[in-house]
């Protein structure tokens, strides 16, 4: 077969593989064979740029940087939608409608209101040309690089299709995500994201389109609009776009009346807390396209169809107690003890009251009547309180001065919202936080050994700090709780195991604030070793790619204590990697050392990786984009016009792979 074909099918394999993953959830091989299957079109795609698509699945990695979004004008404008709060509301609107059409029986797409950000995508042959965000309705944002990445967004649909179109859909970050991102924010020191909705539509806008495909986002489709539709109602919209390869969700329903609209409402009204995303209403359409043309637009919105708002669930209780946790970092939490209330769908006992200011903005007292609310947050929070129930002897809640945990005094710097406890040795939950940090997946992922361990070890008096792990004897483990030979046997193991991880990960695991897993490559990349991390100056660490002050100030308070230092030494010793072990390059020399180059395009003798690499074996230095730092732009075949232009703006030397490949030969 020739190679284009296999190619092709390679492509056709894998869309329909990221489809039954992405958009029906019933995945049919493994993601290893997947990736097996990526790697291999990669592979031949790198070999034969004759053949290159913009939208092959090997494009949904992302990895182009957009500095300006460029406002697009849209094809057919993006209304809002009327909203309606009652079914006073919605019998209104069904008459306003009948005085149109005349009395004419009327039927209803119902779907759920998906709370996100809209997008509206273009298709041309079956293949997306652009997406652009709602903007003010009649023009956008074009964000096509990084819509791209999301995979249940077909790059080429199924079966037949006209020739151009518009589908509108929400982008959405379903829960699950959303904690998951945020779980790693927290691991970090860093501030979780408030709430998913904020943090899809932000997605939407980052600059970095690689850091998009890491986001479990996911777009919900409903509506489609170009000329010459053979479509004739949106419930047919709905299936067609689901056959061409979308996702739509399966909760749409089609009304014959009112009746059965409130039914829907009252239905979803509950059951919307079991779906996996946040939904803010329901959205009712009057199904037939004709009778949709007849009623038209007002200014703002359709008239054919109609958004009904839920009412944020919200319930009172008591507030019994309040209890402060302490983080990894130290981080203060405040959190409040509930009397058991049933919520969303759920029984509530506890809320967030996030910090001291919080608690005192709000009055909030212990004995309190409190109103709680479940919104796009998974733990419930406070959001007033009912004075007409507050006892007659209640005191103003006084925030802790001291660590419930340790008892050391608590500081709150300026900026900061909360307070911490910097007893960053005394103190148990940190201690045993940074432990179970550096022993989780991402970092050292010790096997045998988990969190509730860690604390069971601490506790007993045999680990004080990671580098302890190492001196952990089977006998020390066995008299401990629930520990038998063989766990105890596996735990040592597993730590001796971890001396083979490599440097940027151990890295990681130190947990040095504000190093997550990123920060920590490109630093163990940029140093080497953790000598040379530990000697950098401050000005040298800022000058590090995407090294902020934040980030290089945490890492000089870090090596600045002796604490830190100590147990550093203590890892060397027992044979940790705390230096890159980089494979021996017979190929690798200098002479590129102090210059920048920025890779653009597909070239034939490199794949794009090789030639990044090959630069940086001659000691070059790869830019992400064209700036005054940039020395070479070494184009390819498809470079984009906007680098060529700024490339010769500020007079940078444009060269071929050949120029290139002469550079570091001779
Ligand atoms: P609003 O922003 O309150 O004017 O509501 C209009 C927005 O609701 C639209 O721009 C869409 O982004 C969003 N939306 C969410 N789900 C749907 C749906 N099923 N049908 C139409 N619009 C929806
Ligand atoms: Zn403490």
């Amino acid at each position: 077969m020739d190679i284009q074909n296999t190619i092709q099918d390679l492509r056709d394999e894998l869309n329909q593989h990221n489809h039954n993953y992405y958009v029906l959830d019933t995945p049919t091989i493994s993601d290893f064979e997947f990736d097996q299957k990526l790697k291999q079109l990669q592979e031949l795609e790198n070999q034969h740029p004759e053949f290159y698509d913009d939208n092959s699945p090997t494009q949904r990695v992302g990895g182009t940087i957009t500095k300006n979004f460029n406002t697009v004008v849209h094809d057919y404008r993006m209304y809002s939608l009327e909203n309606s709060y009652s079914k006073e509301d919605l019998i209104d609107w069904e008459n306003r409608i009948q005085k149109v059409l005349g009395n004419v029986s009327l039927q209803y797409t119902c779907e759920l209101k998906y709370d996100g950000a809209s997008i509206s995508i273009t298709y041309e042959n079956g293949k997306l040309n652009r997406a652009v965000t709602r903007g003010d309705g009649f023009q956008g944002d074009d964000v096509t690089n990084n819509i791209k990445t999301i995979k249940s967004i077909p790059l080429k649909l199924k079966g037949k299709y006209p020739e151009r179109f518009d589908i509108r859909g929400e982008i959405i970050l379903p829960f699950e995500g959303f904690e998951k991102m945020n779980q790693e924010l927290i691991e970090i020191g860093e501030t979780p994201y408030s709430n998913p909705r904020n943090t899809a539509s932000g997605s939407l806008k980052l600059q970095d389109s690689s850091e998009v495909a890491k986001r479990p986002l996911e777009c919900l489709l409903y509506f489609i609009v170009g000329n010459n539709l053979t479509i004739e109602s949106q419930y047919e919209g709905l299936e067609t776009a689901r056959n061409w390869g979308f996702k739509v969700p399966k909760e749409a329903k089609l009304a014959n009346n009112l009746q059965e609209v409130f039914d829907y409402i009252n239905y979803w009204d509950t059951h919307r807390h079991h779906l996996p995303y946040e939904t803010d209403g329901v959205v009712i359409k009057v199904n037939d396209f004709h009778q949709q043309d007849e009623l038209g637009y007002t200014a703002k919105s359709p008239r054919w169809a109609m958004a009904y708002k839920f009412k944020a669930e919200q319930v009172s209780t008591v507030l019994n107690s309040i209890s402060y946790q302490v983080g990894r970092t130290g981080s203060i939490t405040p959190v409040a003890n509930l009397q058991p209330v049933q919520l969303a769908g759920t029984i509530v006992k506890r809320a967030s009251l996030h910090n001291a200011d919080q608690i005192e903005k709000l009055d909030i007292r212990i004995g309190d009547t409190v109103f709680v609310e479940k919104g796009g947050e998974i733990i419930p929070k406070i959001i007033g309180v009912d004075l007409t129930k507050r006892p007659t002897n209640s005191e103003r809640t006084i925030y802790i001065t001291h660590c419930p945990e340790c008892n050391s005094e608590l500081i709150r710097t300026e900026g900061e919202a909360n307070h911490y406890c910097q007893n960053f040795y005394g103190c148990p939950p940190q201690i045993i936080g940074r432990i179970q940090h550096y022993i989780s997946r991402k970092a050292m992922d010790i096997e045998g050994l988990g969190g509730e361990t860690v604390a069971l070890l601490f506790n007993n008096g045999l680990v004080n700090d990671y580098a302890d792990l190492y001196e952990l004897t089977v006998e020390q483990i066995l008299p401990l709780e629930r520990m038998a030979q063989k766990s105890a046997e596996n735990l040592v193991n597993g730590v001796h195991k971890s001396k083979e991880i490599p440097f940027e990960r151990v890295l990681y695991a130190i947990g040095i604030r504000y190093v997550g897993e990123t920060v920590a490559k490109k630093l163990a990349k940029h140093y080497k070793s953790i000598i040379a991390l530990q000697k950098a100056p401050l000005m040298d660490l800022i000058l590090v790619d995407e090294i902020g002050e934040k980030i290089a100030q945490s890492v000089i308070e870090f090596f600045e204590n002796q604490e830190n230092v100590k147990i550093i030494e203590r890892l060397k010793q027992f044979g940790v990697q705390l230096e890159l072990v980089e494979k021996f390059n017979p190929n690798a020399t200098e002479k590129l050392a102090g210059k920048t180059f920025v890779v653009s395009g597909v070239f034939e003798k490199f794949s794009r990786d090789d030639l990044k690499k090959a630069i940086e074996d001659n000691g070059g230095k790869v830019g992400s984009s064209i700036s005054a730092k940039t020395d070479f732009v070494i184009a390819g075949d498809n470079m984009g016009p906007a680098k060529l232009e700024k490339a010769n703006q500020l007079k940078i030397a444009i060269i071929s792979e050949n120029d290139f490949l002469e550079m570091i030969t001779n």
